[in-house]
C-alpha cells in the first residue's frame, strides 16, 4: 500500500467508494466522473503504478481481474452489446491516477482510434 495513493485509499476504505465487486485481489467500483451509463474502475488491491510495472509474475492476478471485468460487465447488462476496457500508462496515455486500473465503459457506443 502507497499511503499517498487514493486508490490504496479506497482498497483501504478510507476513501469511500461505491463498490460493485470486490474479493482478496480485486476491487471493482463505479467511476466518480462517468464518461458513459456504465463507467466502472477495476483496481488490483496490490499497489501497482500502471500497466508499464506488471512482470510475468503478475499473471494469474491480471486472468482474475479480467475474467472479474467480464463477470461485471455480464452483471451490470452491457456485455451483449459490448464494452471498452482500457488501461491508461503514462502522461500521455491519459493515467492520472497512478494506482493500476481498468476502465470498464458500456451502455453507448465507442469510436475507434480514441481521442
Ligand atoms: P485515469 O485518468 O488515471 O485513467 O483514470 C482515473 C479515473 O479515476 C478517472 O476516470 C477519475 O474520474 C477517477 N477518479 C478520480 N478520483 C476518484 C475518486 O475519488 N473516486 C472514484 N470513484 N473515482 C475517481
Ligand atoms: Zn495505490
Amino acid at each position: 500500500m502507497a499511503t499517498d495513493c487514493l486508490f490504496c485509499g479506497i482498497t483501504a476504505g478510507t476513501v469511500p467508494s461505491a463498490q460493485v465487486f470486490s474479493d482478496d485481489q480485486v476491487i471493482a467500483f463505479r467511476d466518480i466522473a462517468p464518461r458513459a451509463p456504465t463507467h466502472i474502475l477495476l483496481i488490483p488491491r496490490e499497489h501497482i503504478a500502471s500497466a508499464a510495472a506488471l512482470t510475468e509474475d503478475h499473471g494469474p492476478l491480471l486472468g482474475h481481474l479480467f475474467a472479474v471485468a467480464a463477470q461485471v460487465a455480464r452483471d451490470e447488462g452491457i456485455a451483449d452489446s459490448g464494452y471498452r476496457l482500457v488501461s491508461n500508462v503514462g502522461r500521455w496515455g491519459g493515467q492520472t491516477v497512478d494506482h493500476l486500473h481498468w476502465h470498464l465503459l458500456g451502455g453507448r457506443p465507442f469510436t475507434w482510434p480514441p481521442g
